[in-house]
């Protein structure tokens, strides 16, 4: 049996941090709110918060927010005006205002001092409830159908009407949090564009992988450069991790939105160092220390001694060979090895293992100054719902954030929403 629980001002869809954070500044303060309902599917709010930064919660990133734009792959221009109107100074000061103290790690990375995602969930909720949102738990929304110039919203067990509605159901990926790609359904039934969704920040697979039993070694500021069909199409720098199957790694994670089965990965182990560079110092180090091993010369390049050891493996070189007895074919293919190592693309992590969902709700039928619907009158979208996808650091949390923000001023101040 289906209750009718009449009218609301606005209904939430979905509490993770887009939700509940809308829901809050769209309540505005206690004694004066407006009816403003979250409805969750989980038993609890803000599983998927509750994993972030491995529990640390990375909430936001340090330094101007204008340097945010370019860690959103191409979609950076949209987020401008939430991510001004709300910034991470904005963010951080409202935890802090409310005692959560907010530290920075040396990359700049935002979390909170007690290192804890279940205290930012905890004043999330504590929040909602004093400026008196109704948050129910367990209540799956099923439909969203056009009513009275507003919305009636069914869940298995209740009906709600509203003027406004907000779509913030997060994407598909780490889907047993919940997020398992709802809001696309439900925007897509409205007539909302909706664009292919795909994994993102996730861990690549490799095509016959040599490098399965150095699982965990992890290399600093490597060059990451991406082919397809014999052409570079992307290149990045940053952290590699050496996984069981493959890479992973923030230089990997960010280059993961565009990266496909069959796409061939070149790493230089060496930053900074071309080809030429290299031959050049190896030549010039390898004949003023002929009696030095080569693995020895190789440790200056700060690589790691079981790596370079596989290294030489692969490439026939014995591990106590000397300078003066190392081909010129070897040196080459050390060279090589280590300047462009390539591995073949077999397969981007899915759903289950990506931190975050590239594609959804098209941005081109969003403004950006309302997260308003352009098709659809009293219908928003924010979060990870939207055709969004940040960079590891901060950013997706943020983008999270704002764009909430941006969408209950928008409706408390009749802007749109
Ligand atoms: C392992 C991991 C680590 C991460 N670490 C970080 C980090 O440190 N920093 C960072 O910035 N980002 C991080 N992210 C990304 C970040 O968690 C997300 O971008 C963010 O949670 C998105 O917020 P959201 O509110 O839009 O969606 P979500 O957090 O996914 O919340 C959506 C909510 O909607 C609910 N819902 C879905 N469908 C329905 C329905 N039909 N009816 C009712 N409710 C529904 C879900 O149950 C869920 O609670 C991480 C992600 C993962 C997976």
């Amino acid at each position: 049996m289906t209750t009718d629980t009449g009218d609301c001002e606005v209904i939430v869809i979905g509490g993770g941090p887009a939700g509940l954070f809308c829901a809050l500044q769209a309540a505005g303060t206690a004694g004066t709110n407006p009816r403003v309902v979250v409805l969750e599917k989980n038993a609890a709010c803000g599983r998927k918060l509750l994993v972030t930064g491995a529990g640390q919660c990375n909430l936001t990133h340090g330094g101007d927010i204008r340097a945010f734009f370019s860690h959103y792959g191409d979609h950076g221009a949209f987020l401008r005006p939430a991510l001004l109107g709300f910034t991470n100074r904005d963010l951080i000061a409202f935890f802090e205002s409310r005692g959560l103290s907010m530290v920075a790690d040396a990359g700049e990375k935002v979390f909170p001092a007690t290192r804890k995602a279940s205290d930012v969930l905890a004043l999330l909720l504590r929040e909602c409830r004093e400026r008196g949102v109704e948050v129910r738990c367990d209540e799956v929304v099923l439909s969203i159908e056009g009513s009275d110039g507003g919305f009636l919203v069914a869940t298995g067990t209740a009906r709600y009407t509203a003027p406004h509605v907000v779509i913030a159901t997060g994407g598909a990926s780490y889907p047993a949090t919940g997020s398992s790609g709802d809001g696309y359904r439900l925007a897509a039934g409205l007539g909302q564009p909706v664009t292919a969704i795909r994994p993102a920040l996730a861990a690549v697979a490799v095509e016959d992988y040599p490098f399965s039993h150095l699982a965990g070694i992890s290399f600093d500021g490597v060059n990451v450069s991406l082919f397809r069909e014999g052409r570079k199409v992307r290149e990045g720098s940053g952290d590699l991790l050496l996984t069981h199957a493959g890479l992973s790694g923030p230089v990997v994670l960010h280059l993961s939105r565009s990266i496909e089965a069959g796409d061939v990965l070149k790493v230089s182990f060496v930053p900074g160092l071309s080809r030429e560079t290299l031959q050049r110092d190896l030549v010039e180090t390898m004949a003023a220390h002929g009696t030095r091993q080569v693995k020895t010369i190789l440790a200056d390049f700060c690589l790691p001694e079981r790596f370079v050891k596989e290294l030489l493996h692969q490439i026939g070189i014995p591990r106590d060979l000397t300078c003066a007895h190392l081909s010129k074919t070897a040196r080459n293919g050390l060279i090589a090895h280590l300047t462009a190592f390539s591995f073949g693309v077999k397969a981007v992590g899915g759903f289950r293992e990506a931190m975050v969902t590239a594609g959804g709700v098209a941005l081109a039928d969003v403004n950006p100054k309302t997260m308003a619907s352009r098709r659809i009158p009293g219908l928003s979208f924010i979060g990870e719902v939207l055709d969004i996808d940040g960079d590891t650091g901060g950013y997706n949390l943020q983008a999270a954030f704002s764009t909430a923000y941006a969408a209950a001023r928008a409706i408390v101040d009749g802007r749109g929403g």
